[in-house]
């Protein structure tokens, strides 16, 4: 991974001095995260058909990740229920779900609450929807009487990021860079 490198500390100012703590976990940097059209495609991980996503972190100690979720195709994506709360921040194309009334539009930020079961939709004028999920816990696929036909979590996520970029060259163990 490349980093930009820093200025230099200002005159007069310390530097915290002290032992970080001896378990701490390596912190996480990924340039140009969200330069949505730049950087290896072999990273977006493919999904299902027009779907792929590309993960920036995956939380194996809290049960969570966070990845940017690309459509390339329009309709209804899922239809599933959140046992843990969500936040997204759509970067590109309009989302909504059968079972409210708002559209999450660019720029914008939404909190699906724990519990919840919707119906994901991208509307047939939007040829790319990108956004920027922050999943925690497991979401249940289901029908549409609630009951469970597949699920994803923090463990699918790396498994099909693992599986994808043996494939593509770039080895098992590149996704293990996004792990804590
Ligand atoms: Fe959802």
């Amino acid at each position: 991974m490349t980093t930009t490198s820093r200025p230099p500390t200002p005159n007069g100012v310390e530097p915290f001095r002290g032992k970080q703590p001896a378990d701490i976990v390596e912190d996480l940097v990924i340039t140009g995260a969200l330069e949505l059209d730049e950087g290896d495609e072999r990273l977006w991980v493919p999904q299902t058909e027009g779907v792929s996503f590309r993960p920036l972190l995956l939380s194996v100690t809290q049960g969570y990740f966070v990845n940017l979720l690309r459509v390339r195709r329009a309709g209804v994506l899922s239809r599933h229920r959140h046992a843990g709360p969500v936040h997204a921040f759509p970067l590109r194309g309009r989302w909504y779900y059968l079972e409210h009334d708002w559209v999450a539009t660019t720029f914008g930020y939404a909190f699906e609450p724990p519990g919840e079961t919707h119906t994901l939709v991208v509307p047939d004028d939007v040829d790319e929807m990108i956004t920027l999920f922050h999943v925690t816990g497991t979401y249940v696929y289901v029908d549409p009487d609630g009951n469970a036909v597949g699920y994803e979590d923090v463990f699918t996520k790396l498994e099909a990021a693992r599986r994808h970029y043996q494939q593509v060259g770039l080895g098992a163990d590149y996704v293990e860079r996004y792990v804590r």
